[in-house]
């Protein structure tokens, strides 16, 4: 995971960390390079900018340049701020309701009902809770047909009505059918594009006004870089979401996306995915994240 940012925040701060004592051109320079890697990593030109500007201002105010090892200093101040740019603390998901009601939106592909399907196992795992799945994707079959795949693998009921093409209706009677049959938790994952358009947007709109969920989710796909952050807004100027779920993290991305999207749309990122399977989520950790791309 940031295979290649990791390495090259780590050349970059390498230099210092030989160095008994520094100079103000020396931090100046570090953190050209510490720049330039956030964006090889797909990171906004703004942000990376902003980042490296106030890691300096930091760097000079603590004196790092009579500090004994300024080196160490230097790689605090980076993943304190890396992790103040991801988040900072931990933030979980909103389970107060009766039941409480978790919509999940995103692009087609992005990973939503691979997540929906991961969200239930986790919280009836972990959580002890009584999940109910609802598929609300009325224009494919397959997406239908997938959700009740993997909802039998996990063990977790589906709500389903394939000849209504309403998602409204189908989103509402879920919910009804797990009031009535004791479920505590309802996850409806939504019908996605392949890129943000007027339609999509409001239907999930129309979802989210008539079902009011306690926490709504943007499920997006990791690789996708600076389009992610991009989606992400759009999403987010509609919707107003909770948090955001970072899917496919277990593959080569830069990690543009998990280093920015806070930032621009100033959500948590709550879960990231990191495979196929149903087992393949975590809790998202901004300090954990920046520890491990800090090494
Ligand atoms: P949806 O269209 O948003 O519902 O997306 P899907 O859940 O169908 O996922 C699209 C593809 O991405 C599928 O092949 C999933 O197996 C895959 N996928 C989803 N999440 C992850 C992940 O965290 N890691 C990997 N490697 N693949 C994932």
């Amino acid at each position: 995971m940031f295979d290649n940012l990791s390495e090259k925040l780590d050349k970059a701060l390498h230099v210092l960390k030989g160095h008994g004592q520094i100079t103000e051109i020396n931090v100046a320079e570090t953190l050209k390079e510490v720049r330039r890697a956030l964006l090889d990593a797909d990171v906004n030109f703004k942000i990376a900018k902003e980042f490296t500007n106030k890691v300096k201002e930091k760097a000079l105010g603590q004196d790092v340049l009579t500090s004994l090892q300024p080196g160490q200093l230097m790689v605090k101040l980076v993943k304190d701020e890396l992790t103040e740019l991801m988040g900072g603390d931990a933030e979980g998901i909103n389970l107060s309701g009766t039941p409480s009601v978790i919509l999940m939106s995103g692009l087609q592909g992005s990973g939503k009902t691979t997540f929906s399907g991961k969200l239930a196992n986790y919280l009836k795992t972990k959580k002890t809770k009584k999940p109910l799945l609802v598929a609300c994707d009325v224009y494919r079959p397959a997406a239908i047909d997938q959700l009740h795949v993997v909802g039998e693998q996990i063990g977790v009921e589906v709500f389903s009505d394939r000849g209504n093409n309403d998602p409204v209706a189908i989103s509402k009677a879920g919910i009804a059918h797990a009031k009535a049959n004791g479920f505590n938790v309802v996850i409806i994952d939504t019908a996605g594009r392949l890129a943000v358009d007027e339609q999509m947007m409001n239907e999930i709109a129309n979802i989210h006004k008539a079902i009011q969920p306690q926490e709504t989710l943007f499920v997006v796909d990791s690789m996708t870089g600076q389009d992610a952050v991009n989606t992400a807004k759009s999403f987010n100027d509609v919707l107003n979401f909770d948090g955001v779920i970072l899917t496919k993290l277990d593959g080569d991305t830069r990690g543009g996306a998990a280093i920015s999207i806070k930032s621009v749309v100033n959500k948590p990122i709550k879960f990231i995915g990191t495979g196929e399977k149903m087992d393949a989520i975590d809790v998202f950790y901004p300090s954990r994240m920046a520890e491990r791309i800090l090494g």
